[in-house]
Protein backbone atom coordinates (compact mmCIF):
# COMPACT_ATOMS: atom_id res chain seq x y z
CA UNK A 1 0.00 0.00 0.00
CA UNK A 2 2.57 2.30 1.05
CA UNK A 3 6.56 2.05 -0.39
CA UNK A 4 8.80 4.17 0.61
CA UNK A 5 12.04 4.37 -1.17
CA UNK A 6 15.34 6.37 -0.46
CA UNK A 7 13.26 9.51 0.82
CA UNK A 8 15.42 12.79 1.79
CA UNK A 9 13.85 15.92 2.93
CA UNK A 10 15.78 19.33 3.45
CA UNK A 11 14.91 22.63 4.46
CA UNK A 12 17.75 24.59 3.08
CA UNK A 13 20.84 23.32 4.78
CA UNK A 14 19.14 21.05 7.43
CA UNK A 15 18.67 17.44 6.68
CA UNK A 16 15.60 16.57 7.79
CA UNK A 17 14.81 13.40 6.84
CA UNK A 18 17.80 11.37 6.11
CA UNK A 19 17.54 8.39 3.35
CA UNK A 20 13.86 6.48 4.88
CA UNK A 21 12.77 3.20 3.49
CA UNK A 22 9.53 1.66 4.41
CA UNK A 23 7.28 -0.34 3.06
CA UNK A 24 3.76 -0.73 4.50
CA UNK A 25 1.09 -3.32 3.59
CA UNK A 26 -2.71 -3.06 2.91
CA UNK A 27 -4.69 -3.01 6.19
CA UNK A 28 -1.33 -3.01 8.37
CA UNK A 29 -1.15 0.07 10.89
CA UNK A 30 2.35 1.52 12.07
CA UNK A 31 3.12 3.70 14.56
CA UNK A 32 5.79 6.78 14.01
CA UNK A 33 7.53 7.42 17.59
CA UNK A 34 10.63 8.85 18.60
CA UNK A 35 11.97 12.18 20.06
CA UNK A 36 10.84 15.32 19.12
CA UNK A 37 12.25 17.64 16.22
CA UNK A 38 13.18 13.61 14.95
CA UNK A 39 10.97 14.19 11.53
CA UNK A 40 7.74 11.88 11.87
CA UNK A 41 5.50 15.33 10.86
CA UNK A 42 7.78 15.69 8.13
CA UNK A 43 7.83 11.76 7.02
CA UNK A 44 3.52 11.77 7.02
CA UNK A 45 3.60 14.97 5.59
CA UNK A 46 5.85 14.58 2.24
CA UNK A 47 3.59 11.31 1.53
CA UNK A 48 0.69 13.57 0.64
CA UNK A 49 3.30 16.64 -0.88
CA UNK A 50 2.07 19.40 2.23
CA UNK A 51 6.12 18.89 2.33
CA UNK A 52 7.69 18.23 -0.88
CA UNK A 53 10.43 15.82 -0.02
CA UNK A 54 14.06 16.32 -2.04
CA UNK A 55 14.65 13.33 -3.18
CA UNK A 56 13.21 9.45 -3.53
CA UNK A 57 10.52 7.59 -4.49
CA UNK A 58 7.20 6.76 -3.50
CA UNK A 59 4.34 4.44 -4.20
CA UNK A 60 1.06 5.20 -2.26
CA UNK A 61 -1.69 3.24 -3.72
CA UNK A 62 -0.65 2.68 -6.72
CA UNK A 63 1.02 5.73 -7.50
CA UNK A 64 4.48 5.37 -8.03
CA UNK A 65 6.59 8.63 -8.80
CA UNK A 66 9.86 10.07 -7.99
CA UNK A 67 9.57 13.07 -6.16
CA UNK A 68 11.55 15.29 -7.88
CA UNK A 69 8.94 14.97 -11.18
CA UNK A 70 5.54 15.30 -10.20
CA UNK A 71 2.70 17.04 -11.60
CA UNK A 72 0.26 19.23 -10.25
CA UNK A 73 -1.95 15.96 -11.23
CA UNK A 74 -0.03 13.53 -9.16
CA UNK A 75 -0.67 15.79 -6.01
CA UNK A 76 -4.30 16.13 -6.20
CA UNK A 77 -3.96 12.16 -6.19
CA UNK A 78 -1.91 11.77 -3.66
CA UNK A 79 -4.21 14.03 -1.57
CA UNK A 80 -7.07 11.86 -2.44
CA UNK A 81 -5.60 8.31 -1.16
CA UNK A 82 -4.55 9.67 1.98
CA UNK A 83 -6.73 11.26 4.64
CA UNK A 84 -5.13 13.22 7.16
CA UNK A 85 -5.75 13.48 11.00
CA UNK A 86 -4.05 16.42 12.14
CA UNK A 87 -3.05 17.57 16.05
CA UNK A 88 -5.69 20.37 16.21
CA UNK A 89 -8.15 19.26 14.42
CA UNK A 90 -8.30 21.54 11.57
CA UNK A 91 -12.24 21.53 11.24
CA UNK A 92 -14.19 24.22 9.59
CA UNK A 93 -15.36 26.53 12.63
CA UNK A 94 -18.76 27.49 10.74
CA UNK A 95 -19.39 24.39 9.90
CA UNK A 96 -21.27 21.66 12.16
CA UNK A 97 -20.26 18.36 13.26
CA UNK A 98 -22.26 16.63 10.31
CA UNK A 99 -21.10 19.41 7.58
CA UNK A 100 -17.35 18.75 8.42
CA UNK A 101 -17.78 15.28 7.77
CA UNK A 102 -19.68 15.84 4.37
CA UNK A 103 -17.27 18.22 3.08
CA UNK A 104 -14.84 16.30 1.65
CA UNK A 105 -17.10 14.12 0.22
CA UNK A 106 -18.51 16.96 -1.54
CA UNK A 107 -16.17 19.33 -3.00
CA UNK A 108 -13.71 16.41 -3.59
CA UNK A 109 -15.33 13.29 -4.46
CA UNK A 110 -18.63 15.66 -5.99
CA UNK A 111 -20.92 12.94 -3.74
CA UNK A 112 -24.61 14.62 -3.70
CA UNK A 113 -25.65 16.03 -0.45
CA UNK A 114 -28.20 13.44 0.64
CA UNK A 115 -25.91 10.56 -0.23
CA UNK A 116 -23.07 12.12 1.92
CA UNK A 117 -24.95 13.17 4.30
CA UNK A 118 -26.30 9.23 5.01
CA UNK A 119 -23.01 8.46 4.90
CA UNK A 120 -21.58 11.29 7.48
CA UNK A 121 -24.56 9.90 9.99
CA UNK A 122 -23.26 6.60 9.84
CA UNK A 123 -19.54 7.64 10.31
CA UNK A 124 -21.02 10.36 13.33
CA UNK A 125 -22.29 7.02 14.81
CA UNK A 126 -19.49 4.93 14.69
CA UNK A 127 -17.11 7.59 16.11
CA UNK A 128 -19.96 8.24 19.06
CA UNK A 129 -21.77 11.65 17.88
CA UNK A 130 -24.82 10.98 16.36
CA UNK A 131 -26.10 12.95 19.56
CA UNK A 132 -23.74 15.91 17.97
CA UNK A 133 -24.68 16.44 14.43
CA UNK A 134 -25.84 19.71 14.70
CA UNK A 135 -23.03 21.33 17.42
CA UNK A 136 -20.05 23.28 15.51
CA UNK A 137 -16.43 22.87 16.97
CA UNK A 138 -16.77 25.85 19.55
CA UNK A 139 -19.71 23.82 21.12
CA UNK A 140 -17.64 20.33 21.12
CA UNK A 141 -15.03 19.09 23.76
CA UNK A 142 -11.27 18.59 22.10
CA UNK A 143 -12.23 14.94 22.22
CA UNK A 144 -15.03 15.53 20.57
CA UNK A 145 -14.00 18.01 17.95
CA UNK A 146 -10.66 15.09 17.42
CA UNK A 147 -13.32 12.17 16.88
CA UNK A 148 -15.09 14.49 14.13
CA UNK A 149 -11.63 14.65 12.91
CA UNK A 150 -11.49 11.13 12.48
CA UNK A 151 -14.91 11.27 10.95
CA UNK A 152 -14.06 13.46 8.16
CA UNK A 153 -10.48 11.40 7.73
CA UNK A 154 -12.97 8.20 6.93
CA UNK A 155 -15.14 9.96 4.96
CA UNK A 156 -12.65 10.60 2.60
CA UNK A 157 -12.71 7.29 1.45
CA UNK A 158 -9.27 6.93 0.46
CA UNK A 159 -7.24 3.10 1.86
CA UNK A 160 -4.79 5.06 3.73
CA UNK A 161 -5.25 7.35 6.69
CA UNK A 162 -2.60 9.54 8.23
CA UNK A 163 -2.55 10.50 11.99
CA UNK A 164 -0.32 13.29 13.18
CA UNK A 165 -0.35 13.22 17.39
CA UNK A 166 -3.66 13.20 16.98
CA UNK A 167 -4.28 12.82 21.26
CA UNK A 168 -1.45 15.14 22.02
CA UNK A 169 -3.51 18.98 21.91
CA UNK A 170 -6.18 16.61 24.31
CA UNK A 171 -6.58 17.35 28.51
CA UNK A 172 -4.99 14.10 29.87
CA UNK A 173 -8.80 12.94 30.43
CA UNK A 174 -10.11 13.00 26.53
CA UNK A 175 -7.65 10.86 25.29
CA UNK A 176 -8.34 7.75 26.25
CA UNK A 177 -11.95 7.90 24.04
CA UNK A 178 -10.05 9.46 20.94
CA UNK A 179 -7.27 6.27 21.08
CA UNK A 180 -10.76 3.82 21.72
CA UNK A 181 -11.99 5.16 18.73
CA UNK A 182 -8.91 4.77 16.23
CA UNK A 183 -8.27 1.31 17.82
CA UNK A 184 -12.07 0.39 16.87
CA UNK A 185 -11.52 1.65 13.19
CA UNK A 186 -8.27 0.09 13.14
CA UNK A 187 -9.67 -3.04 14.14
CA UNK A 188 -13.30 -2.78 11.82
CA UNK A 189 -11.80 -1.15 8.54
CA UNK A 190 -9.10 -2.33 6.78
CA UNK A 191 -7.84 1.09 6.40
CA UNK A 192 -3.96 1.42 6.08
CA UNK A 193 -2.79 3.82 9.07
CA UNK A 194 -0.04 5.84 10.28
CA UNK A 195 0.41 7.29 13.41
CA UNK A 196 2.57 9.56 14.67
CA UNK A 197 1.98 9.11 18.82
CA UNK A 198 3.67 9.44 21.87
CA UNK A 199 1.07 6.98 23.93
CA UNK A 200 3.19 4.04 23.87
CA UNK A 201 0.92 1.75 25.66
CA UNK A 202 -1.62 2.58 22.40
CA UNK A 203 1.02 2.33 19.97
CA UNK A 204 1.90 -1.41 21.43
CA UNK A 205 -1.83 -2.56 20.99
CA UNK A 206 -2.92 -0.82 17.71
CA UNK A 207 0.26 -1.05 15.99
CA UNK A 208 1.56 -4.12 13.52
CA UNK A 209 4.73 -2.32 13.44
CA UNK A 210 6.59 0.37 14.66
CA UNK A 211 8.99 2.56 13.98
CA UNK A 212 11.68 4.60 15.59
CA UNK A 213 12.82 7.75 14.07
CA UNK A 214 15.89 10.14 15.41
CA UNK A 215 17.38 12.77 13.35
CA UNK A 216 15.65 12.11 10.41
CA UNK A 217 16.43 8.44 10.04
CA UNK A 218 14.66 5.51 10.85
CA UNK A 219 16.97 3.72 13.60
CA UNK A 220 15.01 0.20 14.01
CA UNK A 221 11.41 -0.94 13.04
CA UNK A 222 9.60 -4.25 13.95
CA UNK A 223 6.68 -5.24 15.84
CA UNK A 224 5.82 -4.29 18.91
CA UNK A 225 7.59 -7.07 20.61
CA UNK A 226 10.63 -6.51 18.85
CA UNK A 227 10.43 -2.87 20.01
CA UNK A 228 9.43 -2.78 23.80
CA UNK A 229 10.36 -6.00 24.82
CA UNK A 230 12.99 -7.58 22.50
CA UNK A 231 14.86 -4.13 21.61
CA UNK A 232 18.94 -3.85 22.53
CA UNK A 233 18.65 -0.74 20.99
CA UNK A 234 19.29 1.19 24.49
CA UNK A 235 18.69 4.56 22.50
CA UNK A 236 14.91 2.91 22.04
CA UNK A 237 14.39 1.59 25.34
CA UNK A 238 15.82 4.06 27.11
CA UNK A 239 13.01 6.38 24.90
CA UNK A 240 10.42 4.27 25.23
CA UNK A 241 11.16 3.48 28.93
CA UNK A 242 11.05 7.69 29.34
CA UNK A 243 7.43 7.68 27.83
CA UNK A 244 6.04 4.98 30.08
P1 LIG B 1 8.63 15.77 14.80
O1 LIG B 1 7.28 15.72 14.19
O2 LIG B 1 9.29 14.44 14.94
O3 LIG B 1 8.63 16.49 16.11
P2 LIG B 1 9.22 17.53 12.61
O4 LIG B 1 9.02 16.69 11.40
O5 LIG B 1 8.17 18.50 12.95
O6 LIG B 1 9.59 16.61 13.84
O7 LIG B 1 10.56 18.37 12.44
C1 LIG B 1 11.80 17.78 12.06
C2 LIG B 1 12.84 18.86 11.94
O8 LIG B 1 12.53 19.72 10.85
C3 LIG B 1 12.96 19.74 13.16
O9 LIG B 1 14.33 19.99 13.40
C4 LIG B 1 12.26 21.01 12.77
O10 LIG B 1 12.84 22.11 13.41
C5 LIG B 1 12.50 21.06 11.28
N1 LIG B 1 11.43 21.75 10.56
C6 LIG B 1 10.13 21.38 10.51
N2 LIG B 1 9.40 22.22 9.75
C7 LIG B 1 10.28 23.15 9.28
C8 LIG B 1 10.17 24.30 8.44
N3 LIG B 1 8.99 24.66 7.90
N4 LIG B 1 11.30 25.01 8.20
C9 LIG B 1 12.47 24.64 8.72
N5 LIG B 1 12.65 23.58 9.51
C10 LIG B 1 11.58 22.83 9.80
MG1 LIG C 1 5.44 16.40 14.86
Amino acid sequence: MIKIEHLNMHFGDKEVLKDINLTVKKGEVVALIGPSGSGKSTLLRCLNFLVKPTSGRLNIDGINLDVTDVSKKDIFSLRQKTAMVFQNYNLLKNMTALGNIMEPMVTVQKMNKKEAETIALELLERVGLKNHKNSYPSQLSGGQQQRVGIARAMAVNSNIILFDEPTSSLDPELVGDVLEVIKKLAIETQKTMLIVTHEMKFAKEVSDKIVFLENGSIVVDGTPNEIFVESKNTRVSNFVNKMT
